[in-house]
């Protein structure tokens, strides 16, 4: 009886203190701040690291440090392009009471271009669920609704695991997708079903660029969801 103790004292000390590298020292800023690590997509100075589909210098407006979609002159994306990551994004959807549903205060954020996490003034603004902020669009509603009213600063904190392919280049391991609205759980590791717009699955392997959405209607005329200090840390 003692001898086992004396096995299960050796075990317990030994098997729960076996050494390992340190983690790396990050230095996560001051409230606010980006990490020592992250790569910084807007900062507040300019939009000079964002661009248009055809490759031509984003027409956003950029004001005290804030980002606003100049509706009509379609998405823009960033020209750092990666794979896993850790996403910060913080933006604000401006007050649009005369419209209702997805035609109020409507942008995304397209991790890689090609998934859509939904932005949209969700505030008592009952839509589709899987259409709602905080929703991989059109794939998984939120778990809640965590809007803040618009002209609101609101967050999103994103974990992406990008797709993984064969070496033919087909889908072998499905991405998946972790989002943070507000501090609050509303994509807890969904496996992501493919792109949003439906298009081949060719390209789902490859880096891609964080796009934001300019939803333009033209019945709507002009929305300018605000954005700024935008991140993202690689996970690989
Ligand atoms: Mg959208």
């Amino acid at each position: 009886m003692i001898r086992s103790f004396s096995i299960l004292l050796a075990c317990s000390t030994l098997c729960c203190c076996q050494d390992g590298p340190q983690p790396r020292v990050v230095d996560p800023g001051k409230p606010g701040e980006a990490p020592s690590d992250a790569i910084v997509l807007f900062s507040g100075k300019d939009a000079s690291g964002w661009v248009h589909d055809d490759g031509s210098p984003a027409k956003w407006r950029v004001e005290n440090g804030i980002l606003i979609c100049k509706s009509g002159t379609g998405d823009i994306s960033s020209k750092h392009k990666f794979a896993s990551a850790q996403i910060h994004v913080e933006f604000s959807t401006p007050y649009m009471p005369k419209f209702k549903s997805q035609a109020r205060g409507n942008s995304g954020v397209f991790l890689q271009g090609r998934y859509e996490v939904q932005v949209l003034d969700s505030y008592q603004n009952p839509t589709y669920a899987n259409g709602s902020c905080g929703a991989l669009y059109s794939q998984y509603a939120p778990l809640v609704n965590a809007c803040r009213p618009p002209e609101q600063w609101q967050s999103y904190e994103i974990i992406f695991h990008a797709p993984k392919c064969s070496s033919g280049g087909k889908v072998s391991e499905p991405g998946t997708l972790t989002v943070l609205h507000n501090g609050v759980l509303v994509q807890d590791h969904v496996t992501i079903k493919g792109t949003t717009d439906g298009s081949s699955n060719a390209h789902d392997c490859e880096t891609g660029p964080l796009r934001l959405q300019d939803h333009w209607d033209s019945n709507v005329g002009d929305t300018p969801v605000r954005y700024r200090n935008i991140w993202y840390r690689p996970l690989d």
